[in-house]
């Protein structure tokens, strides 16, 4: 039996799909956090009537609805912290954005598992979050499917006979385009619905490449591999996760339907491995690899180069990556735009070391500020 649950970022992509997973084997949840206290909130309170409900940023109407359910809520940003810090717990961070930072800290001092989907707590917060895990000696299991296959190509290996790791990326709706083709796609064309929701940056991310820039950085940290040891292949189908390539010449591969629940799973059951309800049929597979096409999808290079720069480059370049998404999505930034502002960000915020979660958010900050002033002189 595992141990009992928390999910922050509750009603999101992942934290919903994680409830899935709880309530499909049993699982005792301890406690969830939502940013806003939405219906789906209210029905997840009631689902799980033993868990501690917390609600991070409400409104007066719905601060008013939560207090309904008495001792069990907490309301405001703290919520997170305290429920990541309950001893004994398996804590999914599916929070969006450098506010998962925090969670992820707190998870790994108290000795607890983190299945970990925020992005930017390795991104951003790398040598902070490894710190914490040797301090506390918790558990840093990746939920993203890239990593959660490296993962599971590692499980029994000496980590030391390893030679390489290589991502997979699907390449986007623009794989295949050269740069001057990219010279004025729309928002539109970078998503399919192009509306501002919390994973249009992430889509985004997809079309530039930026988003395998960081899944590097985050292998980087989670595997303590050296940036010359990762390598991105592009395969269209999404069916191989990730590679291993070991010393002796053999390469491992994880494989399976995309869907996302398997890797969360795993996340919560690791080292077993629980039965689901995902068949796939390898006889109607058709796989095929490219190389990613570095000169039209520039982004990826910047990102990764402020990997090996390290210390505060991967904090700046993911901040300036948000400005620069949300000047693309509301006109103001070219597609081709985003990779020069990552880089003049880059090139004008000082780097440093990162020692706190006070320091990746003054970084952070201080990036914000200067990719915003790029971008409206550059209008
Ligand atoms: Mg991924």
């Amino acid at each position: 039996m595992t141990e009992p649950l928390v999910v922050l970022g509750a009603t999101g992509s992942i934290g919903s799909q994680a409830l899935d997973v709880a309530q499909r084997l049993g699982l005792h949840v301890a406690a969830v956090v939502a940013r806003r206290g939405s219906d789906e909130l209210g029905h997840i309170a009631d689902t799980f009537p033993d868990a501690l409900v917390g609600v991070a940023a409400p409104t007066g109407s719905e601060r008013e609805r939560f207090e309904t359910y008495g001792s069990r809520v907490r309301f405001g940003p703290d919520a997170a912290v305290e429920f990541a810090s309950l001893p004994n717990s398996i804590v999914v961070n599916g929070i969006v954005g450098a506010a998962g930072l925090r969670s992820s800290v707190a998870a790994l001092e108290a000795g607890n598992r983190l299945a970990l989907a925020n992005k930017e707590s390795l991104v951003a917060g790398g040598p902070v979050v490894i710190e914490a895990l040797s301090r506390g000696g918790g558990e840093l299991i990746p939920v993203d499917s890239e990593h959660s296959a490296v993962f599971q190509c590692l499980v029994g290996e000496p980590v030391d006979s390893v030679r390489r790791l290589v991502l997979t990326a699907s390449g986007g709706p623009f794989r295949g385009r050269t740069k001057d083709e990219l010279e004025n796609v729309t928002p539109a064309d970078a998503l399919d619905h192009p509306t501002w929701t919390m994973g249009s940056r992430i889509t985004v991310d997809s079309a530039t490449l930026a988003n395998k820039g960081f899944e590097v950085i985050e292998a980087h940290y989670l595997f303590g591999v050296e940036y010359e040891q990762i390598d991105v292949v592009v395969h269209p189908q999404s069916i191989v996760h990730s590679f291993v390539e070991f010393d002796d010449g053999s390469i491992k591969a994880q494989m399976g339907r995309p869907d996302m629940r398997i890797p969360i799973q795993y996340a919560i059951t690791y080292p077993s491995r629980l039965a689901a309800d995902t068949r796939s049929d390898p006889s109607m597979w058709s796989l095929s690899f490219e190389a990613a096409d570095r000169v039209a999808f520039p982004a990826f290079d910047v990102i990764v180069g402020a990997g090996r720069s390290g210390g505060s480059a991967p904090a700046i370049v993911n901040a300036a990556d948000e400005i620069a998404v949300g000047a693309f999505l509301t006109g103001r930034l070219g597609f081709l735009g985003i990779a020069e502002i990552l880089e003049r960000t880059l090139h004008q915020v000082p780097g440093g070391k990162l020692t706190s979660v006070e320091d990746v958010l003054e970084v952070d900050r201080e990036a914000r500020t200067v990719a915003n002033a790029l971008i409206g002189g550059a209008c």
